[in-house]
């Protein structure tokens, strides 16, 4: 097969654009897809400027999705002074498998004179995710411990370092099925809360409270693309999964998800395109009725914002520590 663009061999055939592309064209359309949503996110303010500089955090795990994004954003302002990029990496306790991403998060950054920041879990809650995994006092996947340490410590450090922006390599894959599991688990205030943390207009609502604003330019991008992506690069990715992942109900819609887009190319960009709306919709609604509202306060024990008293991270923390 041929590229559609210039004749020479295709290395990829995208069923749901019908798309033909040789290498060349290929990474060129992934890099003008990520530029677009920056664009059209309104990710860089007008008032950003080479004296005024916005400083973008950008979670870097050493996964082939926020490695294919570090290296867009890199070339996408290494010549713009109004943007500042800070790699933070966030280390989990995980023996083995986070070592070693966490060479290749070194090793991008050091080639592209990135600022690297590497957190620890250990440092920061005494606690390792393979020791989490092994005690289990509340009865969960290990994803759910992780997701909201890991959430806790991208937020406070994008506060740290004075962060504009936390930017983080979802695709759209990943996108596509939390749309779908919060569609089927029938949660509207979790679909607000996702538009809130990816999908939000900063203009109007990023500014009004105390959260970094979240974006998500790789979310156009499929898994598969962002793969061949890294490859052809030759990016430093690591792509071994987590050995602890076990999100049973992600990996049901994940099969869906692939079994839809077999038969019906184009379905993951329709979900997004449908969603995206409704998700505006229904995070006004929400915003709304929240203003009245005035129980988001403190945690008592790490001040971090809740709606209880003690927040999930921190009560999480303690029910650890007492096994
Ligand atoms: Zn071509
Ligand atoms: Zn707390």
């Amino acid at each position: 097969m041929d590229c559609d663009k210039c004749g020479r061999e295709a290395v990829m055939n995208a069923a749901y654009s019908g798309l033909h592309l040789c290498e060349e064209h290929f990474v060129a359309s992934v890099d003008k897809r990520v530029r677009r949503r920056i664009r059209e996110d309104d990710l860089v303010p007008s008032d950003a400027t080479p004296e005024n500089p916005q400083t973008w955090v950008v979670g870097l795990s050493g996964g082939k999705d926020s490695v294919v994004l570090t290296d867009i954003l890199y070339r996408t302002f290494e010549k713009d002074p109004r943007i500042e990029l800070v790699a933070l990496t966030i280390h989990e306790g995980i023996e083995g498998y986070r070592d070693q991403s966490v060479d290749a998060c070194e090793e991008l950054t050091e080639e592209l004179g990135i600022r690297h920041e590497l957190v620890t879990y250990e440092e920061e809650f005494d606690v390792q995710m393979d020791d989490v995994v092994e005690k289990d006092p509340e009865g969960m996947a290990a994803c759910a411990y992780c997701g909201v340490f890991r959430r806790d410590l991208l937020s406070k450090y994008a506060e740290k370092f004075d962060a504009d922006k936390l930017l983080t390599g979802h695709n759209l894959d990943d996108e596509a099925e939390t749309a779908l599991m919060n569609f089927l688990e029938g949660d509207v205030s979790q679909i607000a809360k996702h538009f809130d943390a990816s999908l939000g207009n900063f203009e109007e609502r990023g500014e009004q409270d105390d959260f970094v604003p979240r974006a998500k330019p790789l979310r156009d991008v499929p898994e598969k693309e962002v793969a061949l992506y890294a490859h052809l690069e030759d990016l430093p990715a690591h792509i071994t999964e987590c050995p602890h992942a076990s999100e049973a109900y992600r990996g049901e819609i994940q099969e869906l998800l692939y079994q839809l887009e077999e038969n019906h190319p184009g379905t993951r960009h329709s979900i997004m395109a449908g969603y995206e709306e409704l998700a505006s919709l229904a995070a006004s609604e929400f915003g709304a009725r929240e203003e009245g509202d005035t129980d988001l306060g403190e945690c008592e024990q790490c001040g971090a914002s809740t709606t209880r008293d003690v927040c999930r991270k921190c009560s999480l923390l303690e029910s650890i520590h007492a096994v």
